[in-house]
């Protein structure tokens, strides 16, 4: 009898999301009550100490960031500060804050939240559209505070360190949080591949299974775990040799990372030219993307400025926070994709209002029907495209008619600007092409815009009718289906016949199973998660245009997605074995 088997190891298979082998102590996330987050409430005096302490330093950032902005002149940018430090300290907010605290013996967090709502609410129904907008800076002003009432409080400590995090299923922002524990894994209940949050898990690096059902809960935390998040196996209690084993894996893995490069650009055997460009939300991980290869960010998904829903940043935070990641991003510049929310997110609703906020008001659409958010923002890509290099992406466009609506309230902000001496750069301005409408008017889209991005992990949803973040129809999400491919390939012909660029950003751009397929569908302009960046290049510049081209000859009329992935084995096998190691080619990929 081997040792597993003389152990209570339990193993399960599930979805693997994001490479790494993860071991250590199950701990579950606490929703709400992240390590970052108050426990207990102080006494009324205590409470509104806190509350002074943390407006203090709300001004002195605000202070800080006028000063900054005194450097590099940007009137409008001083006047939001300024107003905002007036809300501080002229407005009712911090006395209505205090007296909610000693009326009802609340937290300050609380007393906030209930204040801050009122205020905001009062302030969004006011008839005239200017003051209407200063519930924006208002809502801004509260979001800051909180920030700064969250830092004031003493850390507690870090259940999170080293564990492997069980959940039914994590919001991405609540995933940015995890990180800052440093979980050495996560398991989760829910989500697939291309879910938001295993996305995350492989930007942060953090091992990560999904789908394995309630399994986790019939464990008691504190139970050791293994995750291997290449495989999708968890095993709970593992014996001893197990976990001896999978330490050996950790440490031939480490000393296996990849190598920065000199060379930035990529290209083929045959010496055809791929753009390879990262999708980054932090600007400080452009570094290592750059030092990779990566020639610029495809795709910056600016609603991971939003850190809880509903908190959107005002016009001022906005253009710190585009310039910030334009200047990491340099010449090759930053496609700034406009928040791709849905309505509940935007408003802060902490349930859900849509039965299905997947065809919901969301992305562009919400856009044009909440435009005091969209114009906000294109105003601050504007103003923060000024001496950098960015493109404005707008997500999710189904057709000329709301492309077109879009673009005009981008002229418009462009006018106002100008009317008012507020300086501007000139960002081009690209579509996401990622729903089956998108795909069949591309065409007439591409006429409209500079580019267009094509994304794969949506487009892959809306056409197969398949919820990419729900693990159990994780099997009908294929990639490879022949629909998806003839999509990819119309969308890119499109922009060829335009002569404008198409910039694949899915994960598929950054899977080298599915990159010798887009490449030989004519795709020159990929964009993907920094830790994919490495990989992809070796692949490009190990295989040829010529045999991707054949390639795409060999799996011409297949019927199935099945059919596909059997031709792409066999072929990969055949000609470039020596460029999937690790057993690459053994893992499904439909
Ligand atoms: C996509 O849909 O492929 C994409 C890149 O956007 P997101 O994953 O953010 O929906
Ligand atoms: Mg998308």
């Amino acid at each position: 009898m081997d040792d597993a088997a003389a152990t209570s190891e339990r193993r399960i298979n599930a979805l693997a999301v994001s490479h790494g082998i993860g071991i250590g102590r199950l701990v579950f996330f606490k929703e709400g009550s992240s390590p970052l987050s108050r426990v207990e409430t102080g006494s009324p005096e205590t409470e509104v100490e806190r509350l002074r302490l943390a407006a203090e330093s709300c001004k002195a950032q605000l202070n800080h960031l006028i000063a900054a902005g005194l450097s590099n002149p940007q009137p409008h940018v001083i006047d939001i500060f300024d107003l905002q430090l007036l809300i501080l300290d002229q407005s009712s907010l911090l006395s209505k804050i205090e007296a909610h605290i000693r009326e009802t013996g609340v937290d300050a967090e609380s007393a906030l939240k209930t204040v801050a709502g009122e205020l905001v609410g009062r302030q969004s129904k006011v008839a005239d559209q200017h003051l209407r907008e200063k519930h924006i800076d208002i809502a801004d002003v509260c979001n800051r505070l909180e920030a700064s009432l969250q830092g004031s409080q003493p850390a507690a400590d870090n259940i999170y360190a080293g564990a492997i995090v069980a959940a039914c299923e994590l919001r991405p922002s609540a995933m940015l949080e995890l990180k800052k524990c440093d979980p050495a894994g996560i398991i989760t209940e829910r989500g697939g591949w291309t879910s938001h949050t295993s996305i995350l898990a492989r930007e942060l690096m953090i091992p990560m299974v999904s789908g394995i059902g309630a399994n986790s809960g019939t464990f008691s935390e504190g139970v050791e775990v293994i995750v291997d998040g290449k495989s999708g196996l968890v095993i709970f209690d593992p014996s001893q040799s197990t976990i001896k084993d999978y330490a050996a894996i950790t440490v031939s893995n480490d000393t296996d990372a990849d190598e920065p490069t000199t060379v930035s650009t990529s290209e083929t055997l045959d010496g055809h030219r791929i753009a390879i460009r990262a999708n980054v939300d932090i600007p400080e991980d452009y570094d290592l993307a750059r030092r990779f290869g990566a020639e610029g960010i495809g795709l910056f998904r600016s609603e991971s400025l939003i850190a809880h829903p509903g908190q959107i940043p005002s016009e001022g935070e906005q253009i710190s926070a585009y310039r910030q990641i334009a200047e990491v991003a340099g010449d090759d510049g930053v496609r700034i994709r406009t928040f791709d929310i849905g309505i509940d997110h935007l408003r802060g609703n902490p349930t859900r209002t849509e039965v299905n906020p997947s065809l919901g008001l969301r992305s562009i659409r919400l856009s044009l029907h909440e435009q005091t958010h969209f114009r906000t923002q294109i105003r601050a890509i504007l103003r923060a495209s000024l001496n950098n290099k960015i493109d404005i992406l707008l997500p999710m466009v189904s057709g000329v008619a709301e492309l077109a609506g879009a673009i005009q309230m981008i002229d418009e902000e462009r006018n106002w600007l100008a009317g008012h001496d507020v300086p501007f750069g000139t960002p081009r301005i690209g579509a996401m092409i990622e729903v089956p409408s998108g795909v069949m008017t591309s065409r007439e889209i591409t006429r409209k815009v500079d580019f267009m991005a094509l994304g794969t992990n949506d487009l892959v949803q809306y056409l197969l009718a398949i919820d990419r973040d729900n693990e159990s129809v994780a099997e009908w999400y294929q990639t490879l289906h022949p629909a998806v491919l003839r999509s990819i390939r119309e969308v890119i012909d499109a922009g060829k016949d335009a002569g404008k660029p198409v910039l694949i950003c899915g994960e598929m751009a950054g899977s080298p199973f599915y990159v010798p397929v887009l490449i030989g569908l004519g795709a020159n302009e990929l964009s993907m998660n920094i830790n994919s960046i490495s990989q992809i290049r070796r692949l490009i510049s190990g295989m040829t245009l010529e045999k991707a081209v054949q390639l795409i000859a060999e799996i011409e009329g297949s019927e199935t997605s099945e059919e596909i992935e059997g031709i792409l084995r066999a072929f990969y096998t055949r000609h470039w074995a020596h460029l999937f190691p690790n057993g690459l080619l053994d893992a499904k990929h439909r």
